[in-house]
């Protein structure tokens, strides 16, 4: 039943002054001129996480052509558009002041990476917009006037200035839609060209700062495609766009220290998402399931085959099922490139600087010393072949120091002074000068890759009386339970609002599809089809707005991750 702003504002004037448990009496919906604003749940008091409420529009008030909004690439582009709108709208009138959140009217960041989310959903029938509010409170009283200053004056113009097409700059939003599919159309095309990543001529690859996200402002050296690398692609709204395509196969990024190689890494990394306009990046995109790789000591492995890099491990551990509490550099690598793998992925990208130099190289000095029936590790450098010859995984890799990965490179890129030169020709010379010197160690395969079936009893999301606690706190936690899982090695998660998503992911395969034999790939392609075609509130029934769409490798990484985790049967 819906109700009248007036009954509201009454029930309000009514609550005044009174304990904050009678707050309780606005939830409900009520029909504003022009929307629907849905009080779905009030907080039980100023300290406790902010009351969630909805402004719903027509889409007959609303207004956003179906142009905007008629792929899913274009609503999520406008989802992510409106979005920032209602920040700014709520922003300008958010006023902390009270208690505890008291005041606080919030909507989920969005960042500059487009994902799909659940702060603002569109379709042909509606806009909704889905909001905290910290109800106002001076102690434990209620504090109605401010709450009606919020619900009855703000969310009104929340409607009116957010979500109404014809309030917004349409110039600004037809180019954030574009700039977006654009991208999409660019990543799709890129397998056809024989390429796996792509920068665009002109991009800004460098950040502010290690915590400013936002591009180098004064300073920044434009990229600049080397000529023998040099793609175009015809894209619907940017029309022709030339760039570097980086190829399939085996390439090397080289160069000086400070030249710019990890910078040109770390934006191929987030080529996976599409960019918003200004970024800097949005010319910048890499094959959907790219996989950055690092290594990681200290993390939990559970069961994991790494026998394709390590065997023979002292005291006879078991490398085709690998567990440990605590891996070192090397078993760690190894160990993300195996679960990359398992959870598929075509493109793997490594940094010289975040990589175990005993997992990359073994020279041949080493090799003459240490005989190879001493040395557990085949080294990544006699494995990559094989990936992208048999398993058709490119590996695109940061060297500064290690020559001896010319040998196995089909392009070589140079960064000089943030300007990328083809050196593959230079480069092949050398490595056939001292082409005897250092052994192959890698064998004829790969290897073998696991598929893992993990027990639903080792994950336990249970605290205390509570039989589900699972919360992000910041980016790179999940508090699972009574464990904490630790993701701050993983590069290409970009909001919080994915790890809150991967939480609850954990929680729904747990209960969904976990039965011991379904494996980590097919868990992942079920969570995948659900989001396909329930979204991300396939992740909860309260309709929240702080969800955003995490990829299958990172939620297979949380997984992997996870310290409980126990594996029953291996397909
Ligand atoms: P490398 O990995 O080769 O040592 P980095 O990529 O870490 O180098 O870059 C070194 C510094 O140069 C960083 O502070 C980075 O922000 C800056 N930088 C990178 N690319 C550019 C560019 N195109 N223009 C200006 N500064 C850049
Ligand atoms: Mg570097």
């Amino acid at each position: 039943m819906l109700r009248t702003p007036d009954e509201l504002e009454r029930t309000l004037g009514r609550i005044d002054g009174r304990g904050y448990r009678a707050y309780k009496d606005i939830q409900g919906s009520y029909d504003f001129p022009g929307f629907t604003l849905h009080i779905d749940h009030v907080q039980g008091d100023p300290f406790a996480a902010p009351s969630r409420v909805r402004i719903v529009v027509a889409q007959d008030r609303a207004g956003f052509p179906t142009a905007v909004r008629d792929t899913p690439e274009r609503n999520r582009a406008l989802c992510h558009f409106l979005t920032m709108a209602v920040a700014r709208a709520c922003d300008d009138a958010s006023r902390r002041s009270g208690s505890g959140k008291s005041g606080l009217v919030t909507v989920d960041r969005a960042g500059q990476e487009v994902l799909e989310r659940t702060s603002v959903n569109v379709d042909g029938q509606a806009v909704e917009a889905r909001i905290t509010v910290g109800l106002p409170a001076a102690g434990r009283r209620i504090l109605g006037r401010q709450a009606a200053a919020i619900l009855l004056d703000l969310m009104p113009r929340v409607a009116r200035d957010a979500l109404v097409a014809s309030s917004l700059d349409a110039a600004a939003l037809e180019r954030h839609v574009r700039t977006v599919e654009d991208q999409t159309v660019l990543r799709d095309s890129l397998r056809g060209q024989g390429i796996v990543a792509f920068v665009g001529e002109g991009s800004i690859l460098p950040r502010r700062s290690g915590v400013d996200p936002r591009p180098m402002g004064k300073g920044a050296v434009p990229f600049e495609s080397p000529e023998s690398l040099r793609r175009s692609f015809d894209l619907p709204g940017a029309g022709s766009v030339t760039g570097m395509g980086v190829p399939e196969g085996i390439t090397l990024i080289v160069g000086g220290g400070y030249h710019g190689k990890s910078t040109l890494l770390a934006a191929i990394e987030l080529g996976v998402y599409d960019h918003a306009p200004d970024d800097g990046r949005e010319m910048v995109a890499t094959v959907p399931d790219a996989v950055k790789i690092r290594a990681e000591d200290g993390r939990s492995v559970q069961g994991v085959d790494i026998s394709p890099f390590i065997t023979n491990l002292p005291f006879g551990a078991d490398t085709a099922s690998f567990s440990t509490e605590d891996a070192s550099g090397s078993t760690s690598q190894a160990a993300n490139i195996a679960e990359a793998l398992e959870c598929g992925t075509s493109l793997l990208l490594i940094d010289e600087d975040t990589s175990a130099t005993n997992f990359m190289i073994r020279d041949h000095r080493m090799q003459e010393l240490v005989a190879k029936d001493k040395e557990p590790i085949t080294p990544f450098i006699d494995k990559v072949r094989q990936l992208h010859d048999e398993r058709g995984v490119s590996t695109i890799v940061v060297v500064g120091g290690v020559g001896d990965y010319f040998d196995v490179a089909d392009t070589v890129v140079m960064m000089d002074s943030y300007r990328p030169v083809d050196v593959t020709d230079q480069a092949r010379a050398i490595a056939a000068k001292y082409a005897a010197e250092r052994a192959r160690e890698g064998g004829e395969t790969f290897g073998r890759v696991s598929a893992r079936a993990p027990v639903p009893g080792s994950l336990d999301p249970r605290r205390g009386k509570r039989p589900e606690k699972v919360d992000a706190k910041g980016i790179s936690t999940i508090l699972f339970g009574r464990t904490t899982l630790d993701l701050s090695g993983l590069e290409q998660l970009v909001s919080v609002s994915q790890t809150r998503a991967i939480g609850d992911s954990l929680v729904l395969m747990m209960k969904r599809f976990m039965d011991g034999k379904t494996t980590v790939a097919e868990l992942l392609d079920l969570l995948e089809r659900q989001f396909d075609e329930n979204g991300l509130d396939a992740l909860s029934p309260r309709k929240l707005g702080s969800y955003a769409r995490p990829r299958r490798q990172e939620v297979a990484a949380a997984l992997n991750r996870l310290r409980t985790l126990r594996i029953g049967q291996v397909g």
